[in-house]
């Protein structure tokens, strides 16, 4: 045996080594949410010595942008925080997702939905926070419909959901359940023009990847039961969780791509380095005691997830001024 060889007692002795992931989506730059849930998704991972990965999410080819790729990653790079693996791309995972999309349908838990956008707003209500609930209107087709239907609109495939809750304790949000039939429904795993549904590729990308820690906004906290019950019927782990709340505006707006004065330009051009953004950020949302300049590394040996969770407000106000 090598001297670099771990033995089978040795590897079962060492601790699962964390392995965090940034996954933006290259529709625009970084803002000043993607740098907060960024900022924390890599503390948590180094400071457990742990290693990050990097997985450009451009499963969506129309608002994809190439130039966005090149400038996502270099806007990690300016702010210090490195990954160690990738860039994977969603775009070359396309066979991986398929396979997924075999298993399920082979267990008869797909079936096609035609609803337009139109259909689903008129029969999604109620409403559970942002999220529409499907109504189950294409769940029930016979095949002969499905037949007469699938002629004039190419269908989408949706994932039964059972009745049951799914739980999970975030580390920052606390204990979070879902009933999948009441708040959520049957999902899509596919859109109808072929496309693989953001659900689905991150379950089998995550699993895939070997990511074990899962730091992103709280908006995105509605979608983790989906995800556990996919990697439930995948066979795949589940991660430990921790949904950064968002940062708002001044008037208490949530910010968006679309606010310019998020985006990293500007918060370079109004803090003045890259250290200057990340002091900010450190600052307002209590990882650091002051907003002075600072970078990723210096804030490791300070860094304790669940301090910081315990201290954490529900949303937090950038100061611009
Ligand atoms: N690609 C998504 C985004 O940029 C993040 C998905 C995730 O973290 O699961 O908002």
């Amino acid at each position: 045996m090598g001297g670099g060889d771990v033995t089978q007692e040795e590897a079962a002795l060492e601790p699962r080594r964390v392995k965090g992931r940034f996954a933006p989506s290259p529709t625009g730059r970084m803002h000043a949410g993607n740098v907060f849930s960024a900022l924390v998704a890599w503390l948590v991972a180094k400071s457990q010595g742990g290693s990050m990965v990097l997985r450009i999410e451009d499963l969506d080819a129309e608002r994809s942008k190439p130039q966005f790729i090149d400038a996502v990653q270099r806007d990690f790079e300016t702010l210090g925080l490195t990954w160690d693996e990738g860039p994977y791309f969603q775009h070359d995972r396309t066979d991986a997702y398929e396979a997924a999309y075999v298993r399920l349908c082979e267990r008869g838990l797909v079936y096609p939905c035609f609803c337009t956008r139109a259909d689903l707003h008129a029969a999604s209500a109620p409403h559970h926070g942002e999220k529409l609930v499907y109504a189950g209107t294409c769940r029930g087709l016979t095949e002969e419909r499905r037949a007469e239907r699938a002629k004039s609109r190419p269908p989408a495939s949706r994932l039964m959901v059972p009745d049951d809750c799914i739980e999970l304790v975030d580390a920052i949000q606390g204990p979070y359940s879902q009933n999948l039939a009441f708040e959520c429904g049957d999902f899509l795993i596919r859109r109808s023009d072929g496309a693989f549904a953001y659900q689905l590729a991150v379950v089998v990308d995550d699993a895939a990847q070997g990511v074990n820690s899962i730091v992103r906004g709280v908006d995105l906290l509605c979608s983790t039961p989906q995800q556990m019950y996919l990697q439930n019927l995948l066979g795949y782990p589940h991660a430990e969780y921790a949904h950064v709340p968002l940062l708002v505006a001044e008037e208490g707006r949530r910010l968006s791509k679309r606010d310019h004065d998020a985006a990293l330009d500007a918060l370079l051009a109004r803090f003045g380095s890259p250290a200057g953004i990340i002091g900010h950020i450190a600052g307002i949302t209590g990882i650091a005691p002051t907003c002075d300049p600072v970078m990723p590394e210096e804030l490791l040996a300070s860094f304790d997830l669940n301090t910081f969770a315990k201290h954490l407000p529900d949303k937090v106000q950038i100061r611009w001024h």
